[in-house]
């Protein structure tokens, strides 16, 4: 079998607030295949960003990752120090955010940002370097790549400056990249654009794809793979098309649900789940979806459901997740 890219095991990761502690990563683990593209959804604060940050080394205080392993290519990322990790990333991971200005200096022209990248992760001259970040902004299409070298961030519209900022990503051949809502900052046309050609450009290096969103339509558009996560927790991994057919989760079917969909005016819409996801200060004992759950039993208010196999590759936290699995459909 093949051995995963990316193997996280048991992660836990929290924040120390004047209110107590927050777990915002409770104990997941999941594994990514060379080449797979996983999408992980759900609500806003469900630890979807959370544990990629973790992964990456970039939880600050007063957050810390205080369990678990993070293997890549047969290495602990979560063991490993600053020095090493921040060549891993930029490098083998890529990562990009929401706000391309995250990644970008504003004070800087493009081109010196992309050649320092560059020559601080591989062998190359400066003119090897500026050759190699030319082509990169010629990849994601950007207009007159050489002459756009010299430009700065605020030269870019905010469409632009997200393709150079996958142009920036992908130059060093990651082999996996981590895009953390990549285009939600972006108009709906423009989204579709970006995220094609980003995901184009990552099967063509054959680079595993991370893709967080909150929208579980994006995901199945492009993903094979959708992980769930609530509350810290992960509460369902399946292969799309079979959380498409019959979500396993009672929570995912509620995303399914509310999945955004175009108004008559060309406004997004969501339905949204009922309630509210709990506070991670105190989450409710058992499932911490209980709250919110139609087929909410005695036992789901006692105990935590473990994620468990349900057939094929599917991965459901539930205690009902075999008889679920078989009958849950979406009201879409
Ligand atoms: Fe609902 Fe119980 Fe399953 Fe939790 S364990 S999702 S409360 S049925």
């Amino acid at each position: 079998m093949e051995q995963p890219l990316l193997d996280v095991r048991h992660l836990r990761t929290v924040y120390m607030t004047d209110a107590g502690l927050v777990r915002a990563v409770d104990d997941v683990s999941f594994d990514l295949r060379p080449g797979e593209r996983l999408g992980v959804v759900g609500e806003s604060g469900s630890g979807k960003s959370a544990t990629a940050a973790s992964i990456m080394g970039l939880i600050e205080p007063p957050g810390a990752v205080v369990g678990g392993q993070a293997w890549f290519k047969g290495r602990d990322l979560l063991d490993m120090a600053e020095d090493e990790l921040s060549q891993i990333r930029g490098r083998d991971i890529a990562i990009i955010f929401q706000d391309p200005m995250t990644a970008l200096d504003p004070v800087f022209t493009i081109g010196d940002q992309m050649v320092e990248t560059l020559r601080a992760h591989l062998d190359v001259t400066r003119r090897e370097a500026v050759e190699i970040a030319a082509q990169a902004l010629a990849d994601v299409h950007i207009p007159n790549p050489r002459r756009r070298l010299d430009d700065y961030p605020h030269q870019f519209s905010g469409g632009m400056r997200q393709r150079v900022v996958i142009a920036m990503a992908l130059m060093c051949s990651p082999s996996l990249i981590i895009a953390d809502e990549p285009t939600t900052a972006l108009d709906v046309t423009t989204q579709a654009q970006v995220m094609d050609l980003m995901l184009g450009l990552a099967d063509e290096r054959g680079a595993a794809v991370m893709l967080i969103a909150h929208d579980l339509g994006v995901v199945a558009g492009f993903c094979e793979t959708v992980q769930v996560m609530y509350a810290g927790k992960l509460v369902e991994r399946s292969p799309v098309d079979d959380v498409y057919r019959r979500p396993g989760h009672p929570y995912t079917r509620g995303l399914l649900d509310s999945v955004s969909h175009l108004g008559a005016d060309g406004d997004r819409r969501l339905r949204s789940i009922p309630g509210m996801p709990p506070s991670l200060l105190d989450p409710p004992p058992g499932c911490r979806f209980h709250p919110r759950c139609d087929y909410a039993a005695d036992v789901c208010r006692a105990i935590e459901p473990e994620p468990v196999p349900v057939g094929g590759e599917r991965l459901v936290a539930c205690h009902f997740a075999k008889d679920l699995t078989a009958t849950l459909e979406t009201s879409r």
